[in-house]
């Protein structure tokens, strides 16, 4: 019999799921993808319906699977990466959720999260490696059972099961069998010692939280456990399980410690591998845990944007000032500078290195000249300054310089945005060939699991090099635009 040769990546997106079969090359065989309702109840309010995740999960696995002309037996092992955070409770006997996905996004314990700020920060970065904020999954989970009728009770008897979206979506595709997280999902919770890899019981005292919601931790490559024979036809391992920037992490093999990546997604996300070594941050960064196969996990220095390509969404569905993403790239092009014109999208709060869950959004610079060419170009601009802000806490918190930066995700096919990141930073930038390095760390993790590869050299020998992005801008330009920009998010912060 010969061997399975594919990997089903199932990777379960804000905004989208998508479904990806890669090859032994680790190269794209198929893939189907399905964008899903994003819930606003209220302002500064987030929710998915888990309805809404599981559906599009299904049909984009059933679709790969009809456009790679492939059967179970073909796939050697499931992986799975998902958006972090996002916060789903459910009834352990039937499966039933009790209240939408909270997501990562959302803001509704903001108010509380201030008072813990000034409380516990201490406490709780010294055990999670996080900033108290509403962004983690604790406050969400205590939100639910505070708010939604009869939950604690039901929680407190043991009746509800709390799960970051890749152990929904394992339970859910193994019916009700697999109830597990790994270590880069539980780091995001606010509920999970970095130090000793264990849940920690004073957090979960501090959040009301029972013992008994919680799933088992694994590393990120583990035997899960199989998915139900109705997912795709006969069982097949699920053999990784990671959250979304670790993954993508991974599947830029950063794995030695001083690797780091920048992806471009909804958020923007900066992960530096620091090895064994947690580093502190004293710059408004957060220290979490990486992907492994086996033993301790990596150490992660990460810097979070909250809204990055989401600035391009709301030029095109909120303001309308653009048909398609895409879009962006030609108008920003068109104009010659930004005309003065700068957008601080803090749409939620400034994250890393600001962490102002009060600042709101601004445009600054706004002339009888401007034109929509400006507000565009300002509005990608602003994923590149905001990005440029991480890179230089994580240059002051790991010490060293960052001489080269390996960038992916949805937004990071926009070459303007790239060459002007590369500007401003002063650094080159690598994009990958494949710029899916979410699913492809997933598959990785899994494949190497499963064994269809033997180590990460086998891998390393399929990587073909991508496009390289090289500085040229003037000294004078980048410091002028640079101050420009401090200049805005001070307006911002001031509102
Ligand atoms: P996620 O996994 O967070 O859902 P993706 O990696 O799929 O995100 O990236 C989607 C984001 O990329 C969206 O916010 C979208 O606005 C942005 N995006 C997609 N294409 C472009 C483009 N050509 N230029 C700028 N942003 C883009």
């Amino acid at each position: 019999m010969t061997m399975s040769k594919y990997i089903l990546s199932v990777d379960q997106g804000t905004t989208s799921s998508r479904a990806i079969i890669f090859n032994k090359r680790g190269r794209i065989k198929s893939m189907a993808q399905r964008e899903f309702k994003q819930i606003y109840p209220q302002a500064g309010w987030v929710e998915h319906s888990p309805q809404d995740i599981m559906g599009s999960v299904m049909a984009v696995i059933a679709e790969a699977m009809v456009r790679a002309e492939l059967s179970p037996e073909d796939i050697a092992a499931v992986g799975v990466t998902n958006q972090r955070e996002t916060t789903l409770v459910w009834d352990k006997r039937t499966g039933k959720p009790v209240y939408n996905a909270i997501v990562w996004q959302c803001r509704r314990t903001a108010d509380y999260c201030e008072q813990l700020k000034k409380n516990c920060s201490g406490l709780i970065y010294e055990k999670t490696g996080l900033i108290p904020d509403a962004y983690f999954s604790a406050t969400k989970i205590k939100w639910i059972l505070d708010n939604v009728a009869g939950a604690r009770e039901r929680a407190q008897e043991g009746g509800l099961l709390f799960g970051t979206v890749d152990t929904f979506l394992m339970w859910q595709l193994s019916k009700g069998k697999i109830f597990a997280t790994d270590y880069t999902n539980a780091a995001r919770t606010m509920l999970f010692n970095i130090h000793t890899l264990e849940w920690d019981e004073e957090l979960l005292k501090l959040f009301g939280i029972p013992r008994s919601m919680l799933p088992e931790v694994k590393p990120s490559g583990s035997n899960f456990g199989v998915t139900h024979k109705s997912v795709l036809g006969a069982p097949v391992p699920i053999c990784s399980a990671v959250g979304d920037q670790q993954a993508a992490l991974f599947g830029q093999l950063c794995t030695q410690a001083g690797d780091l990546k920048n992806t471009y997604g909804t958020g923007c996300f900066l992960l530096m591998n620091t090895g064994e070594k947690a580093v502190k941050s004293n710059n408004g960064l957060v220290t979490t845990l990486g992907a492994t196969l086996y033993g301790k996990p990596p150490y992660v220095l990460e810097g979070s944007v909250f809204v990055g390509g989401a600035v391009v969404q709301w030029l095109r569905d909120g303001l309308k000032i653009i048909s398609s993403a895409d879009e962006s790239e030609a108008l920003a092009r068109k104009v010659d500078g930004n005309g003065g014109v700068y957008v601080v999208p803090a749409f939620t709060g400034l994250g890393a290195p600001w962490w102002d869950g009060a600042a709101r959004g601004t445009i600054t610079g706004i002339t009888r000249g401007t034109s929509r060419g400006h507000i565009v170009r300002a509005g990608l601009e602003s994923i590149a300054y905001q990005v440029a802000d991480v890179v230089q806490a994580m240059e002051k918190d790991a010490g060293i310089k960052i001489t080269r930066l390996a960038v992916d995700g949805g937004a990071s096919k926009n070459e303007f945005l790239l060459q002007f990141q590369s500007d401003i930073l002063n650094c080159p930038l690598v994009r990958p060939e494949v710029v899916e390095t979410t699913a492809l760390g997933a598959a990785y993790l899994a494949g190497l699991t499963v064994g269809l590869w033997k180590n990460e050299d086998e891998i390393k020998s399929t990587v073909r090099e991508g496009r390289e992005f090289t500085p040229d801008m003037p000294e004078e330009e980048r410091r002028r635009l640079l101050s420009g920009w401090k200049r805005a998010i001070r307006q911002t912060r001031i509102l």
